[in-house]
C-alpha cells in the first residue's frame, strides 16, 4: 500500500512567506515542518495499491485547467479531525476550487473514495500538540509582522505524492506531475 495526496507545488512567494514564518515559529521555539515539505493538498488518498493510483493516474492527466493563482490570506490555527497546526491560509479564488473540484472528481472516478469535508486551501508551518499551543502560536507570529499582502503568483503544476512516515516525519516522494496550461 502506498500513502498518498495530491498536492499543488508552491510559487516562490507563497514559499518564500511560508519559510518566513517557519523562521520567526522557530525564534518562538516552535518546531516547524521541513521547507521541502510545504505544500497545499488538494486530497488526501490515504493508503492504496499501486494499482488504484495507476487506475487514477488518466484521469489527473486529462485535467486540462490554466494555471491558478494562489494568494495567502492570513496564519491561522488550523484544527482538522487528526491533527492541529499553525498554517498560512490561501484564498479560495474560483480558478483553485475548480482545480479543488475536478482533482476531487478524477479521484472518485477511478473508484478510489473520498472523505466529504469542506476545502480549506492552506500551507501547513508547524504542528502542534494542541489546539490551546496553535491558536497561541498563531497569535503571537501575527502579533508581530502580519503576513504582507502578495501579488497572486500562479502555480502551473501539482502533483501525486507518496509520503512515507517516519520516526523523522514525514517524507514526500513525488509519484507524478501534471501540468496546467
Ligand atoms: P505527519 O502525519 O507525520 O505529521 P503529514 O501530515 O505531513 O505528516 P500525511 O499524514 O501523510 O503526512 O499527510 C499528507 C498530507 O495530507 C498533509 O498535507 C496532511 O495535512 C494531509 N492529510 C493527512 N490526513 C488527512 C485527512 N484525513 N484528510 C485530509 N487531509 C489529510
Ligand atoms: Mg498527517
Amino acid at each position: 500500500m502506498i500513502r498518498s495526496f495530491i498536492a499543488l507545488a508552491l510559487p516562490t512567494p507563497i514559499r518564500e512567506q511560508a519559510k518566513a514564518l517557519q523562521t520567526k515559529a522557530a525564534g518562538l521555539g516552535i518546531r516547524c515542518v521541513p521547507p521541502e515539505n510545504l505544500h497545499l493538498t488538494l486530497a488526501f488518498l490515504g493508503d492504496q495499491p499501486q494499482t488504484a493510483l495507476e487506475d487514477l493516474h488518466p484521469g489527473l492527466d486529462a485535467i486540462s485547467l490554466p494555471p491558478v493563482p494562489l494568494q495567502s490570506a492570513g496564519v491561522v490555527p488550523f484544527s482538522a479531525k487528526h491533527q492541529t497546526a499553525i498554517a498560512l491560509t490561501i484564498k479560495d479564488t474560483p480558478e483553485l476550487s475548480a482545480l479543488h473540484k475536478a482533482v476531487a472528481r478524477a479521484v472518485r472516478h477511478s473508484g478510489i473514495r473520498l472523505e466529504r469535508r469542506k476545502f480549506r486551501p492552506h500551507v501547513t508551518i508547524a504542528r502542534m500538540a494542541s489546539s490551546q499551543m496553535a491558536s497561541s502560536a498563531a497569535q503571537t507570529l501575527l502579533a508581530g509582522t502580519p503576513p504582507q499582502p502578495i501579488a497572486p503568483e500562479r502555480t502551473d503544476s501539482f502533483a501525486l505524492y507518496e509520503s512515507e512516515l517516519t520516526p523523522q516525519g514525514a517524507r514526500y516522494t513525488p509519484l507524478a506531475d501534471y501540468s496546467l496550461r
